[in-house]
């Protein structure tokens, strides 16, 4: 097994009015000429979760972060007119959450973030401040949300 040190959190920036099922995306990474879906975790409205790529495999779901992470994505991440927002209904907070507790306890140590905060820290603060993200995704909070989830001291220096 690849040594894991982040478990990434995505959306898939479609509208909440909208279905994208794990087969439209899968269909659509294949498009892209990959060999399977990015993510190794694809929950859906229902909160039903997909298994994608093997997590033996690295994924492809966050440019230079895939080698040690897992990549978790939803199905939404966009309001009905279009705007980021955390669209994640009962069932996808429920077994986003179960899911992640599995992962934290088969992998101690790994760090639960969603996809914005690993864009560059420009201003060398030590933070990835919101003017700072590259994207909106996964359009919520996935430090604060998982907090309880956090390798212990990981939080103690935030604000
Ligand atoms: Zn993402």
């Amino acid at each position: 097994m690849r040594t894991i040190t982040l478990i990434i959190l995505h959306c898939t920036a479609t509208r909440t009015t909208q279905r994208y099922t794990f087969h439209q995306c899968r269909a659509d990474h294949l498009a892209h000429g990959w060999k399977d879906i990015g993510y190794h975790y694809y929950i859906t409205r229902d909160g039903q979760v997909h298994d994608g790529r093997p997590l033996r495999q690295v994924g492809a779901h966050c440019k230079g972060h895939n080698r040690h992470s897992i990549g978790v994505c939803y199905e939404g991440g966009l309001d009905a007119a279009g705007h980021p927002c955390d669209t994640r209904t009962a069932a996808q907070r429920h077994t986003m959450r179960a899911l992640l507790e599995r992962l934290t306890a088969q992998f101690p140590g790994a760090i639960i973030m969603g996809h914005r905060d690993l864009s560059p820290d420009r201003d060398g603060n030590g933070r990835v401040d919101p003017d700072e993200w590259l994207k909106q995704c996964p359009c919520f909070d996935a430090l604060c949300d998982y907090a309880d989830l956090e390798p212990p001291g990981l939080l103690d220096d935030t604000i």
